[in-house]
């Protein structure tokens, strides 16, 4: 299997069967097989990216422009009023599937889930004194 071939680019090839809600030139939406919510959906790029930052910037702006469409779509078909937007970037932050894909989750009031704050973070201990040198390590990488 190519590095870039995944069940994703199987579904965009319409070889796997998929729900789809959304699909323009450069990007595809189609429901997450195991939602977290009704309505979850995933968008993906057309062209294989594993990270965010291995896609072009032009292919990121039409992702993200998706995602707006989307979460408009989502949220008004299944009236929640609010939606979580999230990428899991990498394995380590719980990628499962190496091909770049934003969950696009509804959200409702008194459903539990919370903020993104509230995944089970181990808190670093970071002071704000040293906000300005981690900002500055980060401008100059
Ligand atoms: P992540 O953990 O961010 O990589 O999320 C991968 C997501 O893809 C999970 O939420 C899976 O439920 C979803 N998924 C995996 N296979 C399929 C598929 N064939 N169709 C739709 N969603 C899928």
């Amino acid at each position: 299997m190519a590095e870039t071939e995944t069940i994703f680019t199987k579904i965009i090839r319409g070889e796997i069967p998929a729900a789809k809600v959304y699909e323009d030139e450069h990007t595809l939406a189609f429901l997450d097989i195991a939602p977290l919510a009704r309505g979850h959906t995933l968008v993906i790029p057309k062209r294989p990216a594993k990270l965010v930052q291995d896609m072009t910037p032009e292919d990121q702006g039409h992702l993200f422009h998706a995602v707006g469409e989307v979460a408009r779509k989502v949220q008004k078909a299944t009236g929640a009023p609010s939606t979580t937007i999230a990428v899991n970037n990498g394995p380590e932050a719980g990628q499962e599937v190496p091909h770049v894909h934003v969950h696009v989750i509804p959200r409702t009031e008194g459903d539990g889930a919370g903020p993104i704050h509230a995944l089970r973070w181990p808190r670093p201990d970071v002071s704000r004194e040293e906000l300005p040198r981690i900002a500055e390590e980060i401008r100059n990488a």
